[in-house]
């Protein structure tokens, strides 16, 4: 039924994760044109296409085989992966993509005082993660009652199904509308990349390695930051020795001013106020950082 030489990617088709999805498989070099049914995204620049569905659907579809990866928030995977835990994974989790941040929480009543999990005992706790609850309350050593339901949890209280929801909280704004209070957590999500990387043998192994790539690039890069600054010739040797990357930096001889030089490094991670004053203290002016994000923006 499927092509052996195109790769298939699951997204969602319209919620938290759609626009943010796309966007970083564009930057990845990734080019599509959309079917008319909007169900389905015909890759131009590589054979990767996409497929747009619920995000519930997306493990369930690589475990079939009709896609290859697929992004979904890590609360997704998880839960799948734990409701079945009699068989062997359908796919790795191979990518955190830095979006959709939330966590799967314990919520009780704002006016509940909290003591600790042991207080969930016998009682009656609403969510859309039993897998993922179950296996809390296990390691907890606590037995309740899951109350399974699908969407609008933090209404569970107010309809009298459950005094006690488990739920996906960004902001807390939902729950303190709900007087709820969020009194443990589960799981810290984000977006992640699954896949069946290890299974595949054709040239969908290849473009899958690609695409991992690519994607570890752009994350990187929206890292990253230029940091310049100058120096004298004499302290350059100490500078060179705190510059808080392990890329090479580039130097620059600035004219009519033979005794400065002027570098530039691309740095992968935050730098901090510290190693900006030792770089001060070593010889080193005009320290200037700068998202790489914005310059390309
Ligand atoms: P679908 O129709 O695809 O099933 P959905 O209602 O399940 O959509 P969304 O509400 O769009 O899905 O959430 C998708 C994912 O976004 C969640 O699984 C979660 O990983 C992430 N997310 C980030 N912040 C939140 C939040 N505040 N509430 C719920 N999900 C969040
Ligand atoms: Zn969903």
């Amino acid at each position: 039924m499927m092509g052996r030489d195109r790769l298939r990617i699951a997204i969602q088709k319209s919620g938290r994760l759609s626009a943010a999805s796309i966007e970083l498989l564009a930057r990845a070099g990734l080019s599509f044109r959309m079917s008319r049914d909007r169900l389905f995204c015909f890759g131009e620049s590589l054979p990767i296409d996409l497929l747009l569905v619920r995000d519930d659907d997306i493990p369930g579809l690589i475990q079939q085989g009709v896609c290859e990866a697929g992004v979904v928030g890590l609360n997704v995977a998880r839960e799948h992966a734990l409701a079945a835990k009699d068989s062997a994974p359908a796919y790795d989790e191979l990518i955190d993509m830095g979006f959709g941040g939330c966590r799967l929480c314990v919520a009780v009543p704002q006016d509940e005082q909290w003591d600790g999990p042991a207080q969930l005992a016998g009682r009656r706790i609403a969510t859309s993660y039993p897998a993922l609850l179950g296996d809390y309350l296990q390691r907890q050593n606590v037995e309740a009652e899951i109350v399974v339901l699908s969407g609008s949890v933090e209404i569970a209280p107010k309809l009298g199904t459950a005094e006690i929801i488990c739920d996906l909280v960004s902001s807390g704004g939902t729950l303190q509308a709900n007087q709820l209070k969020e009194v443990a957590i589960i799981l810290e999500s984000n977006a992640v990349l699954i896949g069946t990387r290890a299974s595949l043998a054709d040239e969908r192994r290849e473009l899958m390695d690609l695409l991992l790539r690519r994607l570890d690039g752009v994350l990187k890069m929206r890292e990253s930051k230029l940091l310049t600054l100058n120096t004298s010739r004499e302290s350059l040797p100490s500078v060179l020795k705190l510059l808080p990357s392990s890329d090479p930096p580039t130097s620059m001889q600035i004219a009519g001013s033979e005794d400065r030089v002027v570098l530039q490094v691309l740095c992968h991670q935050d730098i901090s106020w510290h190693q900006l004053e030792e770089l001060k203290r070593a010889g080193a002016g005009h320290l200037l950082v700068m998202p790489v994000e914005k310059m390309l923006a």
